[in-house]
């Protein structure tokens, strides 16, 4: 099976460091899955303020935020207000084309809390983008996922964050999370020593974060924060994927079907043209209504312009 290491960059995300592992010099999009920033697993300081990213557009993408430990508050121009806590997805939809967006800004919120013990400082998080299909005519919304499908097989958790899964058992499960291409969002969990089974489907590539430990697949070892990719002839060949961990482990395996429109991807936007992330830059920058404002003291990210020499 010919398979791809995608190393991870390291960033800086609102205060917090980030491992960086798509887009990658390698592989730009994973189905439609277009950005993975991993932060932690850490915990903050004391009288550190934690996660502080203040407020930003996006467009034709969904942002997907999968928590494993710790808090944080999202606030919209929507006028949302969620936390979201340790086993929950937040997926915001930024609306698809010149007319739409969307702006939000994200928050560790255990500054606030009197007596902020050093389990609220904890943080773990995954937050992804999917690129939105640009044929679409999509609204802003956002959604909470409080309860999600899970269960076990022998001594490993799973919780299926988003899609349709069958098990190595022959179960199926299907998560309650609005899609717009097809795709699946699985995190899996070693409570012990373990080799799992993963069932894949035609059609669809996949990838593997390794969260948290290391894992060993197809003789070689991974590590924290690297990925795995897998194209469509890749996983045509077997329908299924099995990796060996050890106790504690925690990876993230994410996948789907490419979409049809290219997807470019500048600062915070994702478009199918040059021209249209020129214009929301523009639009951002000159507070156009499209963006909406976000109820919060914390500040505005300027825009910056597109570097020269731009691929389309
Ligand atoms: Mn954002």
């Amino acid at each position: 099976m010919d398979i791809t290491r995608l190393e991870p960059r390291a960033k800086d995300v609102g205060g917090v460091p980030i491992a960086r592992a798509l887009p990658n010099k390698r592989i730009k999009t994973i189905g439609a899955w277009c950005f993975l920033d991993h932060a932690g697993p850490s915990t903050f300081n004391e009288g550190d303020e934690g996660m502080q990213v203040g407020r930003h557009p996006h467009t034709n993408l969904q942002t997907f935020t999968w928590m494993i430990e710790g808090e944080i508050l999202h606030k919209d121009s929507l006028g949302n207000e969620q936390i979201i806590t340790a086993n929950k997805v937040n997926l915001m939809t930024a609306g698809t084309g010149l007319t739409r967006g969307i702006s939000h800004t994200e928050q560790s919120v255990f500054s606030s809390k009197s007596g902020a013990n050093e389990d609220d400082r904890r943080i773990n998080m995954v937050q992804l983008w999917i690129a939105l299909p640009t044929d679409k005519e999509i609204e802003p919304a956002f959604d909470h996922y409080p309860e999600l499908p899970s269960w076990q097989e022998g001594s490993t958790e799973f919780v299926l964050t988003t899609g349709r899964y069958t098990s190595v058992s022959g179960e199926t499960y299907k998560a309650p999370t609005k899609q717009y291409s097809k795709l699946i969002g699985l995190d899996v969990n070693f409570v012990e020593d373990n080799e799992v089974t993963l069932t894949t489907e035609s059609g669809s590539e996949y990838g593997m974060l390794v969260v948290k430990g290391e894992i060993v697949f197809g003789g070689k070892l991974y590590k924290q924060n690297e990925m795995v990719y897998f194209d469509n002839s890749d996983v045509e060949k077997t329908n299924s994927i099995t990796i060996k961990a050890d106790k504690g482990t925690r990876i993230m395996f994410i996948g789907g079907e490419p979409l049809n429109n290219k997807v470019l991807l500048w600062w915070n936007f994702v478009a199918d043209s040059k021209a249209e992330i020129e214009q929301s830059i523009i639009d951002w920058n000159n507070h156009h209504p499209r963006f909406g404002d976000v109820d919060s003291d914390l500040h505005r990210l300027p825009a910056p312009p597109l570097p020269e020499g731009f691929k389309e």
